[in-house]
């Protein structure tokens, strides 16, 4: 006859597994999954953040955050992603600084393959945000590192007293610009258009800029150097004529992609590949909710961001707290 009881070992591997489940997984440590660990800990979830090895997402890259409400002279970029770090930690949320490699959430409790174990969840929060968009032409993944760079606040400081190109007209390329003319002697945009799509006061601030200048209506076509970047062979939209400016820097801002290559097949999303969620941030999947720049092409701002990150994580705490059994695992205060 069958013995259904399970081996001290097998009880003893149940009760790892049973301890590894947490209450919520948060795939992201950008402005919303760590504003949604903070939330999460003082709803007293036993709380996981997968943060990427680069925690601070868009944020941790941006010289100086200006319009997040609470800092009225602004707050360096990386400084807000570190406070809102130590946030999180102080409310118990467990941040693990590894990517995130895939997602099964056709089995409950919900699965996340990291980079160094597999982690079970009764509710995720997906929070990946964005990632920069490549160009797509020659010469850019060749001299990616070495000339090409898509951060200015990361490798501006090498680029002292040269001239640098800008690719993009958008916030990011007018803001960043503005960061490079600390450092180099010229910083040359290159915007497909005859204006730009950045907002007034960057714009206000980068015509102001005698070292700013715009080429318009052009369109990097390749990247040109030998060891390092020498520099961009530009084509002109409007009349199709093609220059070269000397360069030793191109810094691309031409937009982002959100990150959910890995959640495909998993949970709905619209064409361009942002999550679909409804207005308490659930997604298609019961239990799966998204956050932030990964499921808003609209509003791309770190305060929008962690407003949408709190949102979700209520709603994950809500969800919780109407399954059965909804108490098993809920961290001790
Ligand atoms: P974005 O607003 O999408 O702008 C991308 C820019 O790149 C646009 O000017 C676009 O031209 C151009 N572009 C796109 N594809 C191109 C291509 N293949 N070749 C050449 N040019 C191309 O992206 P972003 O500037 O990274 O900003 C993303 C979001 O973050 C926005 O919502 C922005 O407001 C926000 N953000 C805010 C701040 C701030 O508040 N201080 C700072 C940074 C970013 P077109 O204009 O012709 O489309």
């Amino acid at each position: 006859m069958l013995d259904f009881k399970l081996t001290q070992h097998q009880q003893e591997a149940q009760s790892r597994q049973e301890d590894q489940v947490y209450d919520l997984i948060i795939l992201g440590g950008g402005p919303a999954g760590l504003t949604a660990a903070i939330y999460a800990g003082r709803a007293a979830l036993k709380t996981l953040v997968v943060a990427g090895s680069l925690p601070g997402g868009q944020v941790a890259n941006t010289e100086r955050v200006e319009n997040f409400p609470g800092f009225p002279d602004g707050i360096a970029g990386p400084e807000l992603a570190q406070r809102v770090h130590e946030q999180a930690q102080r409310f118990g949320a467990a941040v693990m600084l590894e990517g995130v490699r895939g997602v099964d959430f056709s089995v409950y409790p919900l699965e996340v393959r990291a980079s160094s174990d597999v982690y079970r969840a009764r509710a995720v929060i997906i929070a990946t945000g964005t990632f920069p968009r490549r160009l797509k032409v020659s010469g850019e993944s060749e001299f990616y590192g070495r000339g090409v760079s898509t951060c200015a606040t990361c490798d501006g400081f090498f680029y002292k007293d040269r001239r640098v190109v800008v690719v993009g007209g958008g916030d990011s390329a007018v803001e960043e610009g503005l960061f490079l003319t600390k450092f180099a002697r010229e910083v040359i945009v290159v915007h497909r258009r005859d204006e730009l799509r950045a907002s007034q006061i960057l714009q206000g601030r980068a015509f102001a800029n005698s070292k700013m200048h715009f080429v318009w209506d052009s369109v990097v076509e390749e990247i040109l150097g030998d060891q390092a970047v020498k520099g961009v062979r530009i084509r002109n939209v409007k009349t199709g004529e093609m220059s070269t400016i000397d360069t030793d820097g191109v810094f691309i801002y031409v937009g982002l992609i959100p990150a959910t290559k890995i959640f495909e097949g998993q949970v709905d999303m619209d064409t361009n590949g942002y999550i679909i969620t409804d207005r308490t941030q659930r997604t298609s999947v019961p239990g799966v909710f998204a956050a932030g720049d990964v499921q808003n092409p609209d509003f791309r701002q770190a305060v929008v961001a962690a407003g949408s990150g709190a949102a979700a994580a209520m709603a994950a705490d809500r969800f919780l707290a109407e399954q059965p059994h909804a108490d098993w695992s809920r961290r001790d205060e």
